[in-house]
């Protein structure tokens, strides 16, 4: 068979104008009509191109041009779905940065629904009648939950202030307190937390000159004692959110770092990152101190973020001796990184959960709390299932991940579901989960799809189910 020139091809492409002007322009009253001409030009665009690169040849474009209309309404139909959309996250990772972090819970989500589609009083006072303040809402939340067993008196010098996340929190608090002056850090906490966020990079930003002591395996107080002159406007302890130093190391507790600190009448911050407020003792997890842990040794100010191991919306909460919270609030700084009502509506639900001791109704915090045995459960059931000719399914013991910048070492033992496919790799195998509806996320490990229940929502096992029948044929 000759084959017809590319020239001739083209030539048999009709313009935008003519398929707009044909039966296509039927869709122009639903979608509008340059919405239309921009579909069909997508399309013969995409026709061009495979014929330039000799994808088509005469009887295949004759096909792709009689099913014109249908590529057509098909190209409009994604152009007008949503780019962001749930996923199913099946890799065990509670706060999965990549994957939106902390799911919110229900609670949360009528929060924000109720008072995000009407007028609220978020910064309106209905006792005064007058201008209010958007903080009240959490700030009396915070100082319930921060209060110690010293009492009601101290828990009154605890404030709590809300920025747009943890990365913000830092940068105001480092201008507030220390614009102008030094920092004191240890050279093993000077972290870069992904994403961008470095300690000496936002230290820069906010104004502040970092003073580095010891190494990065150790510093000592006597490290710290040395650094602290007349320009030392604060001492900065930084978690080591995703990384660990073991072997040979040392550094002060944050009681000693504290009591220094009191001392030399210097503020004591600590950047908590994940900033748990229910203690992770009770699902297995030492040696994670949390918000409360932080301001009993003594530290001043503790930063961390909404979306990890709080549970909430994306925020970066600022908890503190009030002096110091006060100073950060008149800062314009602050103005310029406070977060919307919607924040504020998840966040201040979220907290209510805690308020009532209703953790189950955080989902990090109820999947954190699932037993390795119930999750096994749900895989050997779900496994039975989905049992196809192509498909092998082991159910196995696994571990899966707090994330989020807690340590990590913080893993949770679980029972994963091994898949492995007769004629795909692993590699294959996730590709295509992946681009099922909804997509479903998966971790690969030896050769093998893992697929860990305890990040799964019970209701989404069916068309978890569904999806992975589908495309083991
Ligand atoms: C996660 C983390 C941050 C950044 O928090 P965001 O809320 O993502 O801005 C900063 N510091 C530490 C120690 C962290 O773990």
């Amino acid at each position: 068979m000759k084959a017809t020139a590319p020239s001739a091809l083209f030539r048999k492409l009709p313009s935008v104008d003519d398929v707009v002007r044909g039966p296509i322009g039927a869709l122009a009253p639903s979608y509008g009509h340059d919405f239309v001409a921009d579909a069909v030009r997508v399309v013969l665009g995409r026709l061009r191109q495979e014929i330039s690169s000799g994808l088509l040849d005469e009887s295949a474009l004759d096909v792709a041009l009689a099913s014109l209309a249908e590529a057509v309404e098909k190209q409009l139909r994604h152009a007008l779905s949503y780019s962001l959309r749930p996923v199913i996250n099946a890799t065990g990772v509670i706060l999965h940065t990549n994957l939106g972090r902390a799911p919110l819970g229900e609670g949360a989500i009528e929060h924000i629904r109720e008072t995000a589609g009407s007028y609220s009083n978020l910064e309106f006072d209905l006792g005064a009648g007058g201008r209010g303040k958007r903080d009240v809402h959490v700030d009396r939340l915070f100082q319930r939950l921060l209060q110690d067993e010293a009492g009601a008196a101290k828990a009154n010098l605890i404030s709590t202030i809300v920025v747009n996340n943890n990365a913000a929190a830092v940068l105001l608090a480092l201008n507030t307190l220390a614009e102008s002056g030094e920092v004191i850090v240890s050279r093993g906490e000077l972290v870069e937390i992904g994403g961008s966020f470095r300690i000496p990079d936002v230290m820069t930003k906010s104004g502040a000159t970092l003073r580095e002591v010891g190494t990065t395996n150790r510093t000592r107080i006597a490290d710290y004692e040395k650094a602290i002159s007349e320009r030392t406007r604060l001492l900065l302890r930084v978690h080591r959110s995703n990384f660990e130093i073991t072997g040979f190391t040392e550094r002060p507790s944050t009681a000693d770092l504290a009591a220094l600190a009191q001392e030399r009448g210097i503020p004591l911050m600590e950047d908590l990152g994940s900033g748990a407020l229910l203690d992770l003792r009770s699902v297995g997890i030492s040696g994670e101190p949390g918000v409360l842990d932080s301001l009993r040794s003594g530290v001043d100010i503790v930063t961390y973020s909404g979306d990890k191991l709080l549970g909430g919306p994306q925020a970066g909460l600022i908890s503190g001796g009030a002096k110091w919270i006060a100073r950060m609030r008149s800062n314009s700084l602050f103005r310029a990184l406070r977060v919307d009502k919607l924040t504020y509506a998840a966040l201040e639900a979220t907290l209510m959960a805690y308020v009532k001791g209703d953790h189950d109704a955080i989902p990090a915090l109820r999947m954190m709390r699932l037993s390795k045995e119930d999750i096994g459960a749900r895989a050997e059931s779900l496994a039975k299932r989905i049992s196809t000719p192509t498909l092998k399914i082991e159910v196995m013991d696994g571990e899966s991940l707090l994330g989020g910048g807690a340590a990590p070492s913080s893993v949770l033992p679980t029972r994963v579901m091994a898949v492995t496919h007769k004629d795909l790799s692993a590699d294959q195998l996730a590709a295509r989960l992946r681009g099922g509806d909804p997509p479903i996320i998966v971790r690969v490990e030896d050769g093998r799809v893992l697929l860990d229940l305890r990040t799964v929502f019970p209701e989404q096992e069916a068309d978890l189910a569904g999806a992975v029948i589908r495309i083991s044929g």
